[in-house]
């Protein structure tokens, strides 16, 4: 075919590999998903990637990291860090890595902030509950180890990154923050490696990179007590969201729940509040924020976001009441 001389597969031809290009071009970049138990939760990723290869070396390098913030500081994994610090430092002052000092003096920083709200030595206690097996310790039990539950009987000696427990009965746990801070790291190794939209989720914290392209990512809190449910349905970008909740592990006895938040001053659940989410930058605070609001309740809780500035949160009280911090309704 010819129009007035010019042969239309001459100009056709080029038009359609232009077209292709352009079509390729835009369609080269894909979402991928990654899914794993770790840290005996689930670890969700999500990301953008123009390639095959980047998307699953960096899905790979989220979940190796999970797996060995796991093997450092799991109280299941008997050889972990962590464990050893528990089995030790009662003793002498036992050296730890940077990272665990670190995570160690911040957990000590917040227990002073949150007026022992969130303390991590919660656990002198909170090792006696096994919510699998529908155990709890004894009244008398938490009246001996409660002593053990305070933040200042940990010492630390800043030259030698070593930590010593003036009780002989402190146990530390970490379940507090741990995810919170797997997860900030998760997308420091994702930006590293250019890209550009993700989620980590690992159990109740959450962390986006950029948004959902050109549009935001829609997070949701849980209905505390209906799974399928959501409570609350958010549009966020490039921020983090951690939810504390009375329903991950728990046990019901004699019409009563005992779940793993626990209240450092009775060594037993705290029930003002069914959950709490928390809102802001820096997913290692949210998730030590939204234990501390949890154990706090809805009025002292409250009152530590409004003088935390950067960081807001949704309370759903044992009322089933939703409760928004000043900043997210003004
Ligand atoms: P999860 O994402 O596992 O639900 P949360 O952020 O809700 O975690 O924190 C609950 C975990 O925090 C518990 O399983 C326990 O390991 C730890 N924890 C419980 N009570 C306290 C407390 N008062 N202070 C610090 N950590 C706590
Ligand atoms: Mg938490």
């Amino acid at each position: 075919m010819s129009v007035r001389g010019i042969n239309m597969k001459d100009i056709v031809s080029p038009i359609l590999v232009v077209c292709m290009l352009l079509y390729s071009g835009l369609s080269y970049g894909k979402w991928f998903e990654g899914n794993q138990g770790i840290m005996g939760t689930n670890i969700q990723v999500e990301l953008w990637s123009d390639s095959a290869q980047q998307g699953e070396d960096a899905i790979q390098a989220v979940m190796d990291e999970m797996q060995r913030i796991n093997q450092l500081m799991s109280p299941y994994i008997e050889n972990s860090e962590l464990s050893q610090l528990n089995s030790r430092a009662s003793d002498t002052a036992v050296p730890v890595s940077k990272e665990l000092f670190e995570l160690i003096a911040l957990s000590v920083e917040l227990a002073k902030e949150t007026d022992g709200a969130f303390d991590i030595t919660f656990a002198s206690v909170g090792y006696l509950y096994n919510y699998r097996e529908n155990q709890k310790p004894k009244q008398g039990q938490i009246e001996d180890l409660l002593k053990a539950v305070n933040y200042r009987h940990i010492k630390f000696d800043v030259d030698d990154h070593s930590i010593f427990f003036a009780h002989p009965n402190v146990k530390i746990d970490l379940g507090g923050i741990a995810k919170g801070h797997a997860v900030d790291n998760a997308i420091d190794i994702l930006k590293k490696r250019g890209i550009k939209h993700a989620l980590v989720t690992a159990g109740g914290d959450t962390k986006l990179l950029g948004d959902r392209l050109g549009k935001p990512w829609m997070v949701g809190i849980r209905d505390p007590r209906n799974k399928d449910k959501q409570a609350v349905i958010m549009p966020l970008v490039d921020t983090g969201l951690s939810t504390s909740g009375d329903y991950e592990r728990y046990f019901e006895q004699d019409g009563k729940r005992y779940h793993h938040i626990l209240s450092p001053k009775t060594g037993t659940s705290a029930y003002e509040v069914q959950s709490v989410s928390i809102i802001g930058q820096r997913s290692t605070l949210n998730d030590a924020l939204s234990t501390a609001v949890f154990v706090l309740g809805v009025q002292k809780g409250m009152d530590l976001l409004d003088r935390t500035p950067g960081y807001d949160g949704i309370i759903v009280d044992n009322q089933r009441k939703l409760h928004y911090s000043n900043a997210l309704v003004e």
